[in-house]
């Protein structure tokens, strides 16, 4: 059985100070939220509005701010009842209307699954760039979390459909973002139901070894608690750490399965006081337990190319067992755990941290992996934006595509296209036959000239004749692609010679 959720459990989860007017705001919505979705129930038979509050409680518990908790539990709003944007815009005001257009408009995206990583990436970059402000992104995150949660509700094909699209897009964005938290638990999900054998396999190796491995933790835990005090280490926070399924299975399977060959089985995760302290501790643990030759990794001076910083070692531990040891300091661990959405959190100190989420001071000695020149863009206009937090909000608009557009197939098949191109570009984007027997298009559904700049968004309709039929000379004068000149010249060339006229 599914426990019951009220209002109170997300108020309970919310980490910041509130204000009186937010919380005022987000009981509102709740009550307007209930009013709407009354009588709608979820495929499992709970009440509808059950769903709008676990999103919610999910975004309180990574620190969002009130504007996103009130945006998510409207979010189903306009799309399933009766009430409009616009009553959403008049009652919550425009930020929260702007938020739940951009979940609805996201939610309309197909996001097919093929193989071709290719395709998968422009769509989660389309994703990005499509939701405009990063809010959106993270609340869609959040639905999608609980929608993987009661996945066993809906029918085997779309259980499949809709993990498979979890893995290939959702859970890569939120790995993007840096939301460790929520990648682990998407991923642990769509594995139960994309590989349910591996899946049953890889969790029987997980509780025969943590049943055995649990009381060994826990010596180590005191053990270490002891020797750092004894150093006038201050520990936040000291505890085991069981790794998420999916990727223990990924490590499995590069080991032959092989239990004793993963050594950060047992990971034990130490919270510090400051980045000095995670040095010192490092020290003191290999003074006492022999680290192992290659393994001590300092994400602190380089951190991952998500942002993620910490110290990393594996060590000969208390009977000679291998253990891993991971060190942060506090900012490090809600970072790593909630990714971009820790800079709410962040907010009062004085540099925030959010620019270190992408930008660190050493960030220039990291490469990045070549399909994350995106984050780079990222970096660069991070770095312009200043500390105010009106100009945060400014900043998360996701305007890194600057040069590019996306638009539609009728079927909801993406084009990926530079700016000002044309129904022409998009023609010939799709197929070069599409493109030559070209006679006219709509935009939206509304006749617009072949010379028309599509827009962002836009669901773009070739009309086509049968007949083969000879692209006109006067499209090269307005076609921004070059696959679409190139098309146009060859077709031509072609005819001039079997025509003969050469
Ligand atoms: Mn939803």
């Amino acid at each position: 059985m599914p426990i019951p959720i009220v209002i109170d459990d997300v108020f309970k989860a919310i980490t910041r100070p509130l204000s009186g007017s937010d919380e005022k705001l987000i009981l509102e919505a709740y009550h307007f939220a209930e009013n709407a979705h009354r009588g709608q129930k979820r495929k499992s038979g709970a009440d509808y509005i059950v769903h709008c509050l676990h999103v919610a409680k999910t975004l309180a518990e990574i620190g969002m701010d009130a504007k996103t908790l009130v945006a998510s539990i409207l979010h189903d709003v306009p799309e399933d009842t009766e009430i409009t944007l616009a009553e959403i815009e008049k009652k919550f005001g425009d930020e929260v209307a702007y938020l739940i257009d951009g979940i609805t408009k996201l939610g309309k995206i197909k996001l097919r699954g093929t193989k071709e990583e290719y395709y998968l990436e422009n769509l989660r970059k389309m994703f990005l760039a499509m939701a405009k402000d990063i809010r959106v992104v993270i609340i869609k995150l959040a639905d999608r979390l609980h929608n993987m949660r009661t996945l066993e509700h809906l029918p085997p094909d779309k259980q499949e459909r809709i993990a498979r699209e979890t893995m290939e897009v959702y859970a890569p964005i939120a790995n993007r973002l840096g939301i460790g938290e929520i990648k682990g638990e998407l991923e642990d999900l769509c594995f139960k139901y994309l590989e349910p054998e591996h899946y049953a396999e890889t969790k029987k190796i997980e509780e025969m070894y943590l049943r055995e491995g649990e009381k060994y933790m826990q010596s180590v835990i005191a053990l270490f608690r002891t020797l750092l005090t004894k150093e006038k280490i201050q520990i936040l926070d000291i505890s085991g750490r069981t790794k998420h399924l999916y990727r223990l299975y990924q490590k499995l399977k590069r080991h032959d399965m092989d239990v004793s060959q993963i050594y950060d089985f047992i990971a034990i995760r130490v919270v510090v006081p400051t980045i000095a302290d995670c040095y010192e501790s490092l020290g003191i643990i290999h003074r006492e337990y022999r680290p192992m030759v290659g393994r001590i990794k300092d994400y602190i001076s380089l951190p991952k190319p998500n942002g993620y910083q910490s110290l990393h070692t594996t060590v000969f531990g208390p009977d000679g067992r291998i253990l891993e040891i991971q060190i942060r300091t506090q900012k490090m661990h809600d970072e790593s755990e909630y990714g971009i959405a820790a800079h709410w959190m962040y907010t009062e100190k004085a540099r925030p941290s959010w620019q270190n989420l992408f930008f660190r001071r050493k960030t220039d000695t990291v490469t990045l992996p070549k399909d994350l020149t995106w984050v780079k863009q990222l970096q660069e206009w991070q770095k312009e934006v200043g500390r105010d937090d009106r100009e945060f909000a400014e900043g998360l608009k996701i305007e890194f595509f600057k040069n590019h557009i996306f638009a539609f197939t009728p079927k909801g098949d993406i084009i990926d296209l530079p700016e000002e191109a044309t129904p022409i570009d998009f023609a010939y984007a799709i197929h070069s036959e599409i493109g030559n027997r070209t006679v006219g298009a709509k935009a939206d559904r509304k006749m617009v000239p072949l010379d028309y700049q599509i827009k962002n968004g836009q669901v773009i309709e070739i009309i086509t004749v049968k007949e083969k039929k000879k692209p006109s000379l006067d499209w090269l004068a307005f076609v921004k692609t070059s696959t679409a000149k190139s098309r146009i010249r060859q077709e031509h060339r072609h005819s001039e010679f079997e025509t003969g006229k050469q």
